[in-house]
């Protein structure tokens, strides 16, 4: 029987209709702070739409955008501002920076409190090790979708493709501290089909177009592709959707999988954050 279609399209609009609700019995908006810098196109539609969302939802949201040439100081200056700003809760670096900036320095210089990206050493290093911590977006929607559709995640053996420190890195952690037995398989494993033939929830973050194929995938896994490719002009996963759907029990698309959700759990972020630096209950 073919694979049941995980909607993250469906799921992020429930999660976001839900915030909405939430925010309209604040007394102030909760605030992120968005700063792109350069015209990379790709970046300036996910700045958009995450813009669109947040005031979507509700919330205010200010988009800093600076020229191609803007020096690294000027952009430190920037983000020491918004951490300082008590009006602000958030604040998203979109990436990449234009190669003259290093975006660890950036990205490390944001209040931990207001990294709504979670993509910052103390965040990280929160959730490597089960505490608190602010949560990546992304991997943050997967363990939602996860949730959602398997439901107990103890014992479950995940494999993930990909190491990054934004995708597969927290990925893995979120799923350990949720005691499945987690493998990490990168570039340089030997073997990767081997590997994730003896998946239960097969996870895919390669940015490698189809590279799953239906011989990878053990009958009645869990396949989530977070991979975002164009191929022939069309946007594609990791993934080999057509194929792998005739053996897993569930499926994510791509588009309409991961990346709403993505969205959802940073607006998911900003709110969170700013209860704890309001020190608001919820
Ligand atoms: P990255 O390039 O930083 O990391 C890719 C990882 O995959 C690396 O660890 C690399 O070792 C591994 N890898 C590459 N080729 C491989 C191969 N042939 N076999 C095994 N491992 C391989 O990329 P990233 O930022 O982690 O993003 C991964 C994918 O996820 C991209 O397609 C990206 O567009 C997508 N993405 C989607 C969302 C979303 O919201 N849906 C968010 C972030 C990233």
């Amino acid at each position: 029987m073919p694979a049941k279609i995980i909607d993250g399209k469906k799921m992020a609009q429930e999660l976001r209709e839900q915030l909405a609700e939430k925010i309209k019995k604040l007394d102030k908006k909760p605030h992120l702070a968005v700063i792109l810098v350069g015209n990379n196109d790709a970046s300036s539609i996910y700045v958009r739409n995450k813009q669109k969302a947040a005031l979507e939802v509700g919330m205010d949201c200010n988009v800093y955008h600076l020229s191609e040439h803007t020096g690294q100081e000027d952009v430190l200056d920037l983000v020491n501002r918004l951490n300082v700003n008590a009006d602000v809760d958030g604040i998203l670096v979109q990436l990449p920076l234009p190669a003259h900036i290093d975006s660890e320095v950036i990205i490390n210089a944001v209040d931990y409190k207001k990294d709504v990206d979670g993509f910052g050493p103390y965040n990280a290093g929160l959730l490597a090790n089960n505490e608190r911590a602010m949560v990546a977006a992304t991997p943050k929607g997967v363990w939602y979708m996860l949730k959602k559709t398997v439901g107990d995640l103890t014992g479950k053996h995940a494999v993930i493709i990909g190491r990054s420190k934004i995708v597969g890195r927290p990925t893995a952690s979120l799923l350990l501290n949720h005691d499945c037995t987690v493998t990490i398989t990168h570039r340089q494993t030997r073997n990767l089909q081997d590997f994730c033939k003896q998946a239960d929830i097969l996870i895919a973050a390669c940015g490698c177009p189809k590279l799953v194929k239906k011989d990878w995938v053990k009958d009645g896994a869990v396949v989530i592709d977070i991979g975002m490719n164009r191929l022939d002009g069309r946007l594609c996963g990791d993934v080999d959707f057509e194929e792998v759907k005739e053996v897993a029990s569930y499926i994510t698309p791509v588009p309409g999988g991961v990346g709403p959700m993505t969205i959802a759990m940073l607006l998911e972020n900003v709110y969170d954050s700013c209860h704890s630096i309001r020190k608001i209950e919820k």
